[in-house]
């Protein structure tokens, strides 16, 4: 099988295995229990978190531990806008996860917020010029995600945290796909909290965090026994904390990714040459060096996902939250794409490991099931 959905998740490295099974053994206590077993998983845990907070560069304490992505996207957005009195008024984009829209809509629902979702250009990206108009004196929060899942568009976020920060507004951003690529230094981009999660670059499903400025008051989203210094009720997964530190040291110790980018741009030509009226979705050069998407006019792209499956490549259609799904995505229609062509994206997402005998074979592969499925079409 060659595996091209690293953007959906991605496997357990060894490492991080290794690092996380003493807290799944042995070491299995509970970081609140006071007893021997307790106070180690404490100590593992406040680790995990310290050496998490230096690849953020933030202090330890500025770090909080979610079960994922989705968990901290929600805390983020609630938890910010809930306890900011400034005022009622979001501003987003788009092209936003689920996790981000849904939350948004929920506090427009449920407390009175109103929400502007700004739109993007043609290769996704949100126009800072679009968000400094949409902000207004009671705006409480901006959140704006740093890459995109579907088509890998790098937002412009430090000009937009700038603007954030002129108009003194919390700017959140959900670094989910972004993490490990991108040096998420809070400092270096201006932000006020960034979510990520572990299952995308190399740690379990079910852990991540949101890592935000102490300063920022965070209303909890989970109430209970007030862990995380009351910003997250549950006990800790302390495996999962651990391998989270362990897999984000792997991610940022990798010395470039040009070799990579280098890998995928080629992909992308090569795809553009051998599959007529292909075209590429998102931008060409603002994108993660691991992403390429397409669609292909005259297909259905669930079908093509299914030719390839048989063929052994496993891809798939944008995000993984919509598979399945026959609505056409709502980022691809936000890029100005037709939904009869939208319908047709497939997205590839290599790893590190993804070599380019795999990539010829795809494109060979992939040729051979986008003419099929026109065939019967
Ligand atoms: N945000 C983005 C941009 C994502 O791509 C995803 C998952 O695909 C999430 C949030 C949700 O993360 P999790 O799967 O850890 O809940």
């Amino acid at each position: 099988m060659i595996y091209l959905d690293h953007a959906a998740t991605t496997p357990v490295r060894r490492e991080v295995l290794e690092a996380m099974w003493p807290y799944l053994t042995g070491e299995f206590g509970n970081p609140s229990s006071t007893h021997e077993l307790g106070r180690s998983a404490s100590v593992a845990l406040e680790d995990a978190r310290a050496r998490v907070a230096a690849v953020f560069g933030v202090r330890a304490a500025e770090v909080t531990f979610t079960s994922g992505g989705t968990e901290a996207d929600n805390l983020a957005v609630k938890g910010i806008a809930l306890a900011t009195p400034r005022g009622r008024h979001i501003v987003t984009s788009a092209v936003e996860h689920p996790a981000v829209l849904e939350s948004c809509d929920y506090l427009r629902r449920l407390h009175g917020f109103e929400v502007t979702v700004v739109g993007v250009d043609g290769e996704g990206l949100v126009r800072p010029a679009d968000v400094a108009s949409a902000l207004r004196p009671d705006t409480t929060l901006i959140t704006i995600m740093t890459a995109n899942n579907e088509v890998g568009a790098l937002q412009p976020i430090a000009a937009l945290a700038a603007l954030a920060k002129e108009h003194s507004t919390p700017f959140h951003t959900d670094a989910v796909q972004a993490v490990g690529w991108i040096d998420l230094r809070l400092d270096a981009l201006g932000v006020d909290a960034v979510s990520i999660s572990g299952h995308k670059l190399g740690a379990p499903k079910g852990i991540g965090a949101l890592i935000s400025r102490g300063r920022l008051p965070l209303e909890p989203v989970l109430s209970g026994g007030g862990q995380e210094r009351g910003r997250r009720s549950g006990t800790q997964n302390v495996a999962g904390a651990v391998g989270l530190a362990t897999a984000l040291e792997l991610a940022y110790a990798r010395k470039s990714d040009t070799e990579l980018a280098a890998l995928r741009d080629e992909f992308i030509a090569d795809v553009l040459a051998a599959v007529p009226g292909a075209l590429l979705t998102g931008p060409r050069e603002r994108r993660l060096p691991a992403s390429a998407s397409f669609c292909f006019p005259g297909t259905s792209g669930e079908s093509v996902l299914l030719g390839l499956e048989a063929r052994g490549i496993v891809c798939s259609s944008g995000s993984a939250c919509a598979a399945g799904s026959d609505e056409p995505s709502s980022v691809l229609l936000a890029m100005g794409i037709a939904p009869e062509v939208a319908q047709t994206a497939v997205r590839f997402t290599l790893a590190e490991d993804t070599t380019r005998e795999q990539l010829v074979d795809t494109v060979n592969q992939l040729r051979v099931a986008v003419e099929s499925v026109r065939s019967l079409g």
